[in-house]
C-alpha cells in the first residue's frame, strides 16, 4: 500500500530513502560540499552552484527520437526497485494520482520529483491546478514546473518538482524588483517585472480560483512555436501566509548558444526553473569557474523573451483581464 502525502510521512520518506538507496545518499551527502559562488547581475544576487551529479540532466536528449527510444524514468515500472513514493490525490481526481519521489540528482537540500502515475506527455494546461494544491500541500517547499522544450528531462511524462524555501533567491528578491501592476483586485495582482531578470511575470493571489483563471488568460496570450505543443514556460509557485505566489518566466529558446558554442565560449548550461530562479548550475568545473555576471545575463537575455516584448504581452493580457 503506497502511503499518502503529509508532513511525517515525507519526513520518513526522505530519512528511509536516504538510509536505503544509496545514489541518493551519495549525491545528497556530495551536496553538501559542493562549491557555489555569488554573482550580482543587474542589482539581482545570483548564486552559482558546481554540481556534478546533473549533469544527467543537463546534457539530456530530450529530441522526439531520443526519448522513444530509452525507457521513461518517471514511469513506476522503471524507476529502481529502492525508489519509494508518496500518494497524493488532486482534489477528487482519485483516478489520477501524483508520486512524491526523492530526487536522487538533488539541487536543493530537499528536493522532490512529483510525477503524475499515468504516463501522458508533459503540458502544464490542465495541470496548473495541481500545481497550487501542492504548493498548498507542501507549505516548506517551491513548486516548479519545467516545460517540454524549456528544461524538462522527460517531456513525455507530465511531472513537478519540488524543493525547500529559503534556496532560489528569487524567493525574497521578487518584491524589491522594478515592476509594474497589469491588473489588480482585491484578491490577487500581477505584475510585469521590469528590471533583474527579463520575461518575467509575478501573480500574487489569495485566490486559487483566480490565480487558475488568470493563469488560463495568461496562457492563450502566449504564442506557440510550430510543431510544439505549449509556449514555452517556467512556472515557480509557492504558497505562504494563504498566499500562492507564482512566478512565470516567458521563454523563447531552450539552450542558450553557449551550450552549443565550441572551445571556451561553451558553457554547459541549459537552463530551467532553479537558474531562473536565481541559481545557475553548472555540471561542469570549467564553466563553473568561468561564468560571469555578463554571461548570465547573455544567457537570459537568450532564453527568455525582452523587456519589450514582456511588456507587448503584458498589454495583451491587461486588454483581457
Ligand atoms: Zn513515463
Amino acid at each position: 500500500m503506497t502511503l499518502q502525502l503529509n508532513s511525517q510521512n515525507l519526513t520518513e520518506l526522505f530519512r528511509e530513502q536516504l538510509d536505503s538507496w544509496e545514489q541518493a545518499r551519495t549525491n545528497y551527502e556530495a551536496l553538501d560540499r559542493v562549491a557555489s559562488k555569488d554573482v550580482l547581475v543587474d542589482g539581482f544576487p545570483f548564486k552559482v552552484q558546481f554540481n556534478p551529479a546533473r549533469i544527467v540532466s543537463s546534457s539530456a536528449k530530450v529530441d522526439a527520437k531520443s526519448i522513444q527510444e530509452r525507457r521513461c524514468f518517471l514511469c513506476k515500472e522503471n524507476r529502481p526497485q529502492v525508489q519509494k513514493g508518496l500518494e497524493y490525490i488532486n482534489g477528487s481526481d482519485i483516478t489520477n494520482p501524483y508520486t512524491v519521489l526523492i530526487n536522487p540528482f538533488p539541487i536543493f537540500p530537499k528536493h522532490l520529483t512529483i510525477p503524475l502515475l499515468k504516463h501522458q506527455d508533459q503540458l502544464i494546461n490542465g495541470h496548473f491546478d495541481a500545481m497550487l494544491n501542492l504548493a498548498e500541500a507542501l507549505p516548506e517547499y517551491t513548486l516548479f514546473y519545467n516545460g517540454p522544450k524549456c528544461g524538462a528531462s522527460a517531456p513525455d511524462h507530465i511531472h513537478f518538482q519540488a524543493g525547500n524555501k529559503g534556496f532560489m533567491p528569487v524567493e525574497k528578491e521578487m518584491d524589491k524588483l522594478d515592476k509594474e501592476i497589469i491588473f489588480r483586485n482585491s484578491s490577487s495582482v500581477l505584475y510585469e517585472v521590469k528590471s533583474g531578470i527579463n520575461g518575467m511575470l509575478i501573480l500574487k493571489s489569495d485566490s486559487k480560483k483566480e490565480s487558475l483563471e488568470i493563469f488560463g488568460k495568461i496562457y492563450n496570450v502566449l504564442d506557440v512555436k510550430e510543431g510544439e505543443s505549449e509556449p514555452m514556460l517556467n512556472i515557480l509557485c509557492w504558497f505562504a501566509e494563504g498566499i500562492w505566489n507564482t512566478v512565470f518566466y516567458i521563454r523563447s529558446k531552450h539552450r542558450p548558444s553557449h551550450y552549443f558554442a565550441e572551445g571556451d565560449a561553451n558553457i554547459l548550461l541549459s537552463p530551467a526553473s532553479v537558474d531562473l530562479g536565481g541559481v545557475f548550475i553548472t555540471p561542469l568545473e570549467k564553466d563553473f569557474i568561468k561564468i560571469s555576471a555578463t554571461d548570465i545575463r547573455d544567457i537570459l537575455r537568450e532564453v527568455c523573451i525582452s523587456f519589450e516584448d514582456l511588456h507587448i504581452l503584458a498589454n495583451r493580457i491587461k486588454s483581457i483581464l
